[in-house]
């Protein structure tokens, strides 16, 4: 494994591209920063290219790429600096790249991701929207393309280590029974239907075990964040959803379980830290060191475990619903989340109201057969504009 690996960080700037950027850091040997990727934040971007020197950076703001440019240029740092969504596809498809971590948030990371597979990358998966939004033909496009596909989401990274070799070949055929699907229950686990409705977002963004983005940590609070990641796992494991059972485990020390038709359920611990996930993305299949703390089973010392309740977290119940509706449902699910997320970030929605939102989204907009491309991307936009809708008729009346 001395061969050194040129990387592409989609994202870089977020919470899983600095945990990236922290375990590569630790390997100058084996891995070579070639690209790093961000939305805005031009100060945060130019000191990582200040730091490691890439070939290449992209913005996908036009404004942004404009003074990340001339802010290298001042400094004598020779990185070519891309923009917009071109940009980000670009870098994710150079020949030299090796490994993509699609570490975006939301449906933004869909085509460069997308580009990555097509060019027959080693793929670390973060961005589990993209999987949620165009699952069949984002998997088609690894196979076909003969790129590898790791999960980065803790949960589907445990499973993938828990899993017998050939899994792909179908579960029952691996005498695997079942999937358990550890969530931590998020912020809110304990409060009840009348405390929900009044909860902040400085509530929902404060996770008890995990420091994560704001979008993905308000669909930790709402439970959306593990109805995303079941949908997650019928892809990367091309399973059913009955194949996976949601188990609230509130310590996050078990990232999630796999059982046997023998009895034997193979769990993969750790402390929660997602440099342990992208360490063993990038290292796969050999181990690399991560910089996470050894655990300590006697500190940990109790392990507990919960049925999740579908009725006070409707959002994991609305995503096996669009599962099991098929086609573009679930592309229709993830664009009304995203709205609906941004509207309560910005304090103009209810937390309650999240899950209305998606629900009459899934009501009202026709599915189709998830065909291609460019149907998933109009669903994408035609959920956009009738979220907002449903968010200004639920608006908080000030
Ligand atoms: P974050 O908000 O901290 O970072 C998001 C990154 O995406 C930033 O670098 C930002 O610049 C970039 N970005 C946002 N919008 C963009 C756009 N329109 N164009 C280009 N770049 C854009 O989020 P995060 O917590 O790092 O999560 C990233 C992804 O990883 C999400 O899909 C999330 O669900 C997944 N994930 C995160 C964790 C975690 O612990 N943070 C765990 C599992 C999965
Ligand atoms: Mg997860």
């Amino acid at each position: 494994m001395s061969e050194l690996k040129n990387i592409c960080i989609l994202g870089s700037t977020g919470t899983i591209g600095v945990n990236t950027l922290d375990v590569v850091s630790r390997h100058p040997d084996l891995y070579r920063v070639v690209a790093l990727t961000a939305n805005t934040n031009v100060e945060k971007l130019f000191q990582q290219c200040a730091t490691f020197k890439p070939a290449f950076a992209a913005m996908y703001d036009d404004d942004s790429a404009e003074q990340l440019s001339s802010r290298l240029q001042q400094a004598g740092i020779e990185t070519a600096v891309f923009s917009g969504m071109e940009g980000l596809q670009k870098l994710a498809a150079e020949p030299q790249v090796d490994y993509v971590m699609a570490a975006i948030v939301g449906a933004a990371g869909l085509l460069p991701t997308l580009a990555a597979a097509r060019e027959g990358k080693r793929i670390l998966l973060a961005n589990k929207e993209a999987l949620v939004m165009s699952g069949a033909i984002f998997m088609d496009e690894v196979k076909q393309n003969n790129a590898t596909l790791l999960p980065i989401d803790s949960e589907h990274n445990a499973i993938f280590q828990c899993m017998p070799e050939q899994f792909s070949r179908g579960l029952e055929n691996s005498g695997v029974n079942k999937i358990l699907l550890t969530a931590s229950g998020g912020p809110f686990r304990n409060k009840t239907p009348d405390e929900l409705k009044q909860v902040t977002p400085e509530q929902a963004v404060a996770h008890p075990n995990w420091v994560m983005g704001q979008k993905i940590s308000v669909d930790s609070a709402t439970m959306m964040n593990k109805g995303l990641e079941v949908i997650e796992a019928c892809w990367l494991f091309n399973t059913r959803p009955e194949m996976i059972q949601v188990v609230v485990h509130p310590e996050s020390v078990i990232h999630s379980m796999v059982s046997y038709n023998d009895g034997s359920v193979l769990a993969q611990l750790g402390n929660p830290d997602m440099r342990t996930p992208i360490a063993h993305s990038l290292a796969w299949p050999h181990r690399i060191a991560s910089g996470v703390e050894p655990l300590d089973i006697f500190k940990v010392a109790q392990l507990n475990f919960e049925e999740a309740d579908f009725d006070r977290f409707p959002c994991l119940r609305l995503a096996y619903e669009a599962l099991n509706m098929g086609g573009t449902a679930t592309c229709i699910l993830n664009a009304a989340n995203e709205i609906a997320v941004d509207a309560f970030l910005n304090k103009q929605l209810a937390f309650n109201n999240i899950a209305n939102v998606i629900e009459s989204s899934l009501q009202h907009i026709s599915i189709r057969d998830a065909v291609d491309i460019d149907t998933i991307l109009n669903t994408d936009h035609e959920s956009r504009l009738f979220a907002r809708e449903q968010v200004k008729r639920l608006e908080f009346k000030q």
